[in-house]
C-alpha cells in the first residue's frame, strides 16, 4: 500500500463528491450561466461575510489575479520570503503585474505589524510605491503554522493607515480556522481579498475561490479572462466545492491529530534534528548532516511512503483526506523500523 504524503493535492474525489459532481446543473460560466458556480460563489462569499467571489482553476490564479487587481506596474508587494506568491508562482508577481517584492523574514512564514510598518517605502520618487501586503495562512513552508488573529488585526491597521491593500493567500485557511477556532467572518472583515483552495485539504479535484468586494471581483473577472482562466461548464467542479464546504471542513481536525501522531514518531529518530511545531496538517522536519533529505525520501519510498524534500536538509509530509487511521498507524510503524 502506497501512502502518499507529498501534498494534500493528491486526494481523489470521494464517492459522495463524485455523485454530486455527476448530478451538477451546469451552464456557460463565461456567460455567468453556470448555476453550480453561481451557488458556490454566493455560498463562499456569505461564509466569509464578503460581497462576492470568483471561481478559478487554481490558487496560483486567484493569488495572481488579486495581486494584479491591487497593484500598478512598478508597485511593490510586501510578503514573507517563504510566501507561495513569491516562491512558487513562477515569478508571476513580476511577469503578470510588473511589480517588485519586498521580502520580510518572519517566524515560520508569519510576519508582524512592526515588520510591515518598517518595510513600507516613503513617498519618494526614488522608491517603488508600496501598495499591497500579502499574508499566507496557514503558512506552507512554515510547516502549517497559523497566525494569531490579533497580529492580523494589527497588520490590517498598518495597511489602513498607509493606504495599502491587504490580501490573504488562504490556500489552507480552513485548516487554520479549525485549529485556532477563528471564524471565516473574522477573516472576511480583516482582508480586502482572500484566496481559498478547494483542491488542497478540502479534497476537490480542481478549484480555488477569490473573495472580495463587488468591484474587486468585477475587475477579477476581466483579469481571469485575460489570464485564460474563463471556464465553461465548470459547474461539475463547483459542485465538488459545494460538497467540500459542507462535508470536508470539520473533519480537518482528524488530519491535524494524525499529523501530530506521526510527528511524535519522527521526532524520536536519531537522524532528525528538529520537527517544526505541528499546528495543522503539515509536518516539516530538519535532518542532521548524516542523513540528506534526498536519501531519507528515497528510503521512505522503498517503504512505500511518499514524502517531499523541500530543502537539502528538510522533508515535508502533508496529511489529507485520503490518509486513513490505518495508514497513520502503518506509517508510524515504518518510521519506528527505519
Ligand atoms: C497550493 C498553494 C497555492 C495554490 O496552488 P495551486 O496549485 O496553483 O492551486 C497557493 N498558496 C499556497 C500557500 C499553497 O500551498
Amino acid at each position: 500500500m502506497i501512502i502518499d504524503f507529498r501534498s494534500d493535492t493528491v486526494t481523489k474525489p470521494t464517492p459522495g463528491m463524485l455523485d454530486v459532481m455527476m448530478a451538477a446543473r451546469v451552464g456557460d460560466d463565461v456567460f455567468g450561466e453556470d448555476p453550480s458556480i453561481n451557488d458556490l460563489e454566493v455560498k463562499a462569499a456569505e461564509m466569509f461575510g464578503m460581497d462576492a467571489a470568483i471561481f478559478c482553476p487554481s490558487g496560483t490564479m486567484t493569488n495572481q489575479i488579486a495581486i494584479k487587481c491591487h497593484t500598478q506596474p512598478g508597485d511593490e508587494v510586501i510578503c514573507d520570503d517563504s510566501a507561495h506568491v513569491y516562491q512558487y508562482e513562477g515569478g508571476g508577481i513580476a511577469s503578470n503585474s510588473g511589480a517588485s517584492v519586498k521580502l520580510l523574514y518572519g517566524d515560520r512564514g508569519r510576519i508582524t505589524a512592526d515588520q510591515v510598518k518598517s518595510a513600507i517605502n516613503p513617498d519618494d520618487p526614488h522608491r517603488a510605491n508600496t501598495s499591497l501586503v500579502c499574508l499566507e495562512n496557514t503558512s506552507n513552508r512554515g510547516g502549517g503554522s497559523c497566525y494569531d488573529f490579533a497580529e492580523i488585526e494589527k497588520i490590517k491597521t498598518v495597511c489602513k493607515d498607509n493606504g495599502l491593500q491587504f490580501h490573504l493567500d488562504g490556500a489552507r485557511l480552513f485548516n487554520a480556522l479549525v485549529a485556532t477556532k477563528q471564524t471565516a467572518r473574522q477573516y472576511g472583515e480583516a482582508f480586502d481579498s482572500i484566496s481559498i483552495c478547494l483542491s488542497k485539504s478540502l479534497g476537490c479535484p480542481v478549484g480555488s475561490l477569490l473573495l472580495g468586494t463587488k468591484e474587486l471581483v468585477k475587475k477579477a473577472r476581466r483579469t481571469r479572462k485575460a489570464f485564460g482562466g474563463g471556464m465553461r461548464q465548470a459547474g461539475f467542479l463547483a459542485a465538488a466545492g459545494l460538497y467540500a464546504l459542507d462535508n470536508h471542513v470539520d473533519r480537518l481536525q482528524e488530519d491535524h491529530d494524525h499529523a501530530r501522531q506521526i510527528a511524535v514518531a519522527i521526532s524520536k529518530k536519531d537522524f532528525v534534528k528538529t520537527v517544526l511545531p505541528v499546528e495543522t496538517n503539515i509536518i516539516i522536519f530538519e535532518l542532521l548532516p548524516s542523513m540528506p533529505a534526498s536519501e531519507l525520501v528515497g528510503r521512505l519510498k522503498e517503504q512505500q511512503i511518499l514524502t517531499y524534500a523541500i530543502a537539502p536538509n528538510r522533508v515535508r509530509l502533508v496529511v489529507h483526506l485520503d490518509i486513513t487511521k490505518e495508514m497513520v498507524d502503518s506509517t508510524i510503524q515504518r518510521f519506528n523500523a527505519l
